[in-house]
């Protein structure tokens, strides 16, 4: 595959590009830097489609990166749950404070510098740098992994395939329009050379393509085989008392860190039964619920005492069960509530 190809990207782009809601529109200029990263940062490990509706949220709220900056951290929390991946929210905060800190409230467009801000690791950098500046960066995401290993039918599974397919992404990257050729990368791995069933005949690389035409596009990219994913058990405390509910804040490291949830007591190979227990109590079980974290799955058994009165809990809060779904519950969470208030309160979960 050559520079000419790139163009032959390029010319199908023009025609076929998506329409999502942080893209400058077709032949309208550059996209703003803040929306380019605050989408970037949410579809870090998050579909398109559940992004959108945050997106659209988050910048009608903070439109600007000075308004977001300002914001306090249990807002922006609130408004992330049900997106995942929470140190993501923080980093976001961080990050946003920092700009306008530290470069009077505008991105940097070079990748080094964009890289030193919080949330921003090599990919994203790359992206905000050619999406927003047109600078020419090599922008390998998922689908953009997939397009290069069958383009060049590569051999090596993944990750140890990751360098080759960047020195080639590397290869391919023109010095003109580099901020299209990634999206038009991205859209091509998402439209046309899907990971099943790929549509090599409406595919514009189909003539360089080493994989699609011989009929063999599913066997890339080749996979290393994966460990499974360790389980684990824990119980949350549903403690009640005069239409309130216990609700503690985590410690701000580590996962789910900052975020408001239900009491839990540690989480471990085996069943931690009412160790964590926030009072003694007469503990009856409502039921389990599964979650799957990106390093291990979780059963999450879910406890429930109630009290006649609120009673002074060190770091706890007595939340109106009624509007449980302004608490911002991360989905495991409200998950769990829900086995104890059915359909008693409304929640926005997600
Ligand atoms: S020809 Fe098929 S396998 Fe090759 S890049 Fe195009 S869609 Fe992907």
């Amino acid at each position: 595959m050559t520079v000419d190809t790139a163009a032959e990207l390029l010319a199908w782009y023009d025609v076929h590009r998506r329409t999502l809601p942080w893209r400058a529109p077709a032949g309208g200029g550059r996209a703003d830097p803040y929306a380019v990263w605050l989408s970037e940062i949410m579809l870090q490990q998050t579909t398109v489609a559940a992004v959108g509706p945050y997106y659209r949220a988050f910048l009608a709220r903070w439109p600007r990166v000075e308004a977001l900056a300002a914001e306090r951290d249990d807002a922006l929390m609130s408004a992330w749950a049900g997106l995942g991946y929470y140190a993501r929210a923080r980093n976001l905060l961080a990050c946003a404070r920092m700009i306008v800190r530290d470069h009077d409230g505008c991105f940097p467009q070079d990748e080094d510098a964009l890289r030193a801000l919080p949330g921003i690791g090599a990919y994203t950098a790359a992206a905000i740098s050619a999406i927003a500046f047109d600078r020419r960066a090599v922008v390998v995401d998922g689908n953009v992994e997939r397009v290069i290993s069958r383009l060049f039918a590569l051999q090596t599974p993944l990750p140890a395939a990751r360098s080759g397919i960047r020195r080639l992404a590397d290869r391919l990257t023109p010095d003109t329009r580099p901020g299209d050729f990634a999206q038009a990368m991205m859209d091509l791995g998402s439209m046309i050379c899907t990971p099943r069933r790929p549509a090599c005949p409406l595919c514009p690389l189909r003539a360089a393509c080493a994989a699609g035409p011989a009929g063999d596009a599913e066997l890339y990219p080749m996979k290393a085989k994966k460990a499974a994913k360790p389980h684990r058990h824990g119980t949350a405390f549903w403690v009640e008392a005069a239409g309130h509910v216990l609700l503690v804040m985590r410690p701000p490291k580590g996962l789910l860190g900052g975020m408001r949830t239900l009491p839990t007591g540690p989480w471990s190979e085996d069943e931690p039964a009412l160790s964590g227990a926030p009072i003694d109590a007469g503990w009856s079980l409502a039921g389990r619920v599964r979650h799957v974290f990106t390093h291990f799955s979780l059963d999450l058994t879910l406890a429930c005492a109630s009290l006649p009165q609120p009673v002074d809990i060190v770091g706890g809060t007595w939340w109106p069960i009624e509007s449980i779904d302004a608490a911002g519950l991360p989905t495991v969470f409200a998950k769990a509530a829900r086995l104890q208030i059915g359909d008693r309160a409304p929640m926005a979960g997600g």
